[in-house]
């Protein structure tokens, strides 16, 4: 990488992924083992981290439900005032920093303070858990629209979807953030009229070694959310390209129980 891509005083927002190391891009490695100081999310895990130089302050500023370590304003504040320090700022988000990830907060807090920032993508959680599935999000004449989709409610409010809108049995829905809210997704999209036998899939922990998923229909996603799950982050798909889902080839790694090959031709 140019030296003057990263220089002292800057920001980078980086995509780390959904959690394998060998899921972050070449760039994302690559700013990772120049940063000074890296503010982390609590989905960032030890593998990532791994990166960072010796000497690099690591700094966690992890936002799970219901455990807020930092509120966004003292994360905006605390990325820009290492940046006019004068040092090389990451920061560091699961998945694609884009998606769910409050970075137009941090950008604007960067540019209000006249501290230049850049972007560095990363694999999103949904890509992940298709990966981790052997299915793809879209259906050629059966799945034309994916919809991406937070199911986090503020803390003592009502989940607000659009019902009719995402009830669309020509589109697949990953939903971010809702593993709580599983039950009242099932009940939104069925009382618009999506089909029981919808098929879903829930995959926690994509790309690590403790993945887990499970697949169902949709008037049946409740109880599996409740029972089949840990408590790690989990993403869920819901449409027809579901029932695709072949689980066996894609799974490498010393850690990852091959799922017996039923399924495969
Ligand atoms: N920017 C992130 C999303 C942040 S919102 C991205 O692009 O992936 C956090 C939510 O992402 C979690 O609640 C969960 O729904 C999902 N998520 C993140 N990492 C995950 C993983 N490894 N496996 C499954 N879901 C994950």
């Amino acid at each position: 990488m140019a030296q003057d891509l990263f220089p002292g005083g800057m920001v980078w927002l980086v995509g780390a992924g959904p959690g394998d190391p060998d899921l972050l891009t070449r760039k994302a490695e690559r700013l990772i083992a120049r940063a000074d100081v890296v503010f982390h999310d609590a989905l960032v895990g030890a593998g990532v981290l791994a990166l960072c130089r010796e000497e690099a302050q690591l700094v966690p500023v992890g936002k799970r439900s219901g455990r807020h370590s930092k509120s966004q304003e003292e994360i905006d504040r605390m990325i820009v005032e290492a940046a006019l320090a004068g040092l090389r700022v990451v920061r560091l988000k699961g998945g694609d920093p884009s998606i769910f990830g409050r970075s137009a907060e941090e950008m604007t807090a960067c540019h209000d303070a006249g501290v230049p920032f850049a972007i560095c993508p990363g694999i999103t959680a949904a890509s992940a858990a298709a990966a981790s599935l052997g299915t793809s999000l879209t259906l050629r004449g059966l799945a034309r629209r994916l919809t991406f989709v937070t199911a986090h409610a503020r803390a003592g409010e009502d989940l607000e979807l659009d019902w009719a809108a995402l009830a669309d049995p020509g589109s697949s829905l990953a939903v971010y953030m809702g593993k709580a809210a599983a039950g009242a997704i099932a009940r939104g999209l069925m009382g618009a009229g999506l089909d029981p036998a919808t098929p879903v899939a829930m995959v926690e922990n994509a790309s690590l070694p403790d993945e887990r998923v499970f697949t169902t229909r949709l008037d049946l996603l409740e109880l599996g959310a409740r029972t089949a799950l840990g408590d790690g982050p989990a993403l869920l798909l819901i449409g027809a390209p579901i029932a695709g889902a072949r689980l066996a080839g894609n799974r490498c790694g010393d850690n990852h129980a091959v799922v017996a090959s039923q399924t495969q031709a």
